[in-house]
């Protein structure tokens, strides 16, 4: 399965070499691993051994003055493997779009790098939440015309580090709600992850989804110990 860590704006170079150095030495064999990390800890995956880097984000556009940005093309060139596009947490508190989410998605595609396209509905979304997810991944999808390498991570934002998870019959349906609007829109099958407050001790309760390729753990994942665990639950 794959189990991508979203460290967010958290750990620094020591911190982070010390949690590498650590996780290396796990048998995570058999499983995809990655971290999001901040673009200025990119380079300290060098030695990772059993696990890939990936930028939490990305501009707009390739270069130019935007202060405070980083393009797809520098966190490529420091070893990014994936990216996140469209977090929640970029849609909901630095106020990213639809149209900017879809044109960083073009942006990417130009690269070798994997898409893991963030969507969710709000808590009073939760009554029209198929309705929401649809409008999230056709928008996203706009104008997108090679779908490799593109992953959709199903996070409700009530669930994101509340410590409240959807339910496994929820996600269940949302899955397969989801895997029916990629295969009549697009003719695509994408691997599609969970995300909402995993932790080792109710990861299990969801590992036997069916469809479900994996998880996106935040709070869980800032212990190396701890997401080991979740990783073997
Ligand atoms: C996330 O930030 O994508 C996330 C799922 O966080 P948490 O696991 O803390 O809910």
């Amino acid at each position: 399965m794959k189990y991508y860590a979203n460290f967010k704006m958290n750990k620094t170079v020591e911190n982070i070499n010390e949690y590498f150095k650590d996780f290396n030495e796990f048998d995570v064999k058999g499983n995809e691993v990655c971290f999001y990390v901040s673009p200025a800890l990119i380079q300290t995956s060098v030695n990772a051994t059993n696990f890939n880097i990936g930028a939490q984000n990305i501009a707009t556009s390739k270069w130019g003055a935007l202060t405070g940005e980083t393009s797809i093309e520098q966190v490529v060139n420091l070893g990014a493997k994936s990216v996140l596009i469209g977090h929640s947490e970029r849609r909901n508190i630095f106020g990213e779009t639809d149209e900017d989410i879809s044109s960083k998605i073009k942006l990417a595609k130009e690269y070798d790098i994997e898409i893991v396209l963030c969507v969710g509905e709000k808590l009073e979304e939760r009554e029209h939440k198929k309705e929401v997810i649809e409008a999230q991944i056709k928008h996203a999808l706009n104008g997108v015309s090679n779908y490799q390498n593109i992953v959709i991570a199903y996070e409700p934002v009530w669930a994101i580090g509340t410590g409240v998870t959807a339910e496994p019959k929820d996600i269940e349906e949302m899955v397969k709600f989801i895997n029916n609007l990629l295969e009549e829109n697009y003719k695509v099958k994408m691997p599609i992850l969970y995300g909402g407050s995993v932790k080792a001790s109710n990861v299990g309760s969801f590992k036997s989804i069916s469809g479900l390729s994996g998880f996106l753990v935040g709070g869980a994942s800032l212990n190396a110990q701890e997401f080991y665990e979740l990783i073997k639950a």
